[in-house]
């Protein structure tokens, strides 16, 4: 989220200081998955409408970058299939089918939730996953979280305006003077943006008055890296909270377990296992494939579940831009151009969800 806003304030000429507690991208977006995958189609709101958007220009935002840097992020629009394992559950998808036609429509583009009989690929998921069919939507994308990372950074490379500073923590925000005070001594500031993951959420605390509970929280998740000789071109396999993501050069992500208690926030443990072999009961070439590295990291879950943007109501420097939880790959772009043109004294260009603003967090923690 801070590295796209950073990229954001470059395109706008607005002058930035990047700074980060640790290395960039070593927090949460430091991970394995990388699944953009969009919401149902039905029920349609301005929250389904913002992500669909922000899902079809992810694409060129990124091609664009990959031009400028030379390198690549890894992306691939290779889509989604859902194993539809009950007959109800096909009945509901051929309803999610024809509101994906009415919806899922960018200009020339159109995108679609087909429900099938049979896997479109040999070797991947195994039919016999869907006794009732398969969905398959064309929407969804991956992107390797790491490489998309270093491509945001590269593009700082030779900035106009803005520097990054690694491995300085802001420890406390002073607004009549308009200093953070930091790690490495006070910096003044016109605007804060705080992108600072789930630490964002204590931070925000801090300065607002009236709050019954925390505006959000940390929600742990693990998963694992595979080595299979593959096609990346594979759609990512959903069931049930477990992902399988197929990435370039033979590697196959599974996520992720979704823990609000742990003691170990950064270690993996056996509900990894369990993941896995569930993984390799849906795509046996995952059956004792390598596992080259296994992970976890704490996603950010605002209090009322969405994402959290906006101004802070009694500090008008403050800008909160959190609590992606486990969308923000696929919104960060746009939710970062948000809150840059707030800083800029200007309107959003995208019309931002009610339901994302710091406001309504604070109002539904205020209770
Ligand atoms: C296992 C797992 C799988 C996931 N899979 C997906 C997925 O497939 N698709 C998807 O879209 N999302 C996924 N997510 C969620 C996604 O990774 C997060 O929502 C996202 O990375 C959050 O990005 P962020 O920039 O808000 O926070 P982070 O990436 O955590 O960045 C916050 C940064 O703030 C810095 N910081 C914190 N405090 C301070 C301070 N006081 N001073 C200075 N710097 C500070 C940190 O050092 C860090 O670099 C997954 C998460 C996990 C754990």
């Amino acid at each position: 989220m801070g590295l796209w806003a950073a990229v954001q304030a470059e395109r706008l000429g607005i002058d930035t200081l990047l700074v980060d507690a640790g290395l960039l991208g070593h927090g949460a977006s430091g991970g394995l998955l990388g699944a953009l995958m969009p919401h149902m189609p039905d029920k349609w709101n301005a929250k389904k409408q913002f992500q669909f958007d922000a899902l079809v220009s992810l694409e060129a935002e990124i091609a664009a970058l990959e031009q400028q840097t030379g390198l690549s992020a890894n992306y691939r629009r290779s889509g989604r299939l859902i194993p539809l394992p009950k007959p109800h559950l096909r009945e509901i998808a051929l309803g999610h089918s024809r509101n994906a036609e009415e919806r899922w429509i960018a200009g020339e583009r159109r995108f679609h939730w087909k429900v099938l009989d049979r896997p479109p690929q040999e070797n991947w998921l195994d039919a016999a996953a869907g006794e009732s069919g398969f969905v398959h939507d064309t929407l969804a994308a991956r992107v390797a979280p790491r490489s998309l990372i270093d491509v945001l950074a590269a593009s700082l490379h030779g900035a106009r305006h803005v520097r990054v500073a690694e491995r300085v923590s802001v420890d406390d925000l002073d607004f009549e003077r308009k200093v953070a005070n930091t790690s490495a001594g006070a910096i003044a500031f016109g605007h804060c943006i705080l992108a600072a993951g789930h630490q964002s959420f204590p931070v925000l605390g801090r300065y607002t008055g009236g709050l019954a509970r925390p505006l959000g929280q940390p929600v742990k998740g693990q998963a694992a890296l595979l080595k299979v000789d593959m096609d990346p071109s594979m759609p990512t396999i959903f069931r049930d909270g477990l992902y399988i993501v197929a990435h370039e050069g033979g590697h196959v992500a599974v996520g992720s377990t979704s823990e609000n208690r742990f003691d170990e926030p950064y270690s993996t443990d056996g509900q990894l296992d369990v993941l896995l072999e569930a993984a390799g009961q849906l795509v046996p070439a995952l059956q004792g494939a390598p596992v080259l590295e296994r992970w976890a990291g704490l996603r950010p879950k605002a209090i009322d579940r969405d994402p959290m943007i906006g101004i802070h109501p009694d500090h008008d420097g403050l800008i909160a831009l959190t609590g992606g939880f486990k969308v923000s790959f696929g919104l960060a772009h746009r939710l970062a151009a948000a809150a840059v043109h707030l800083v800029a004294g200007r309107q959003s260009p995208f019309a931002l969800p009610d339901s994302f603003l710091l406001a309504n967090h604070i109002r539904v923690a205020s209770r």
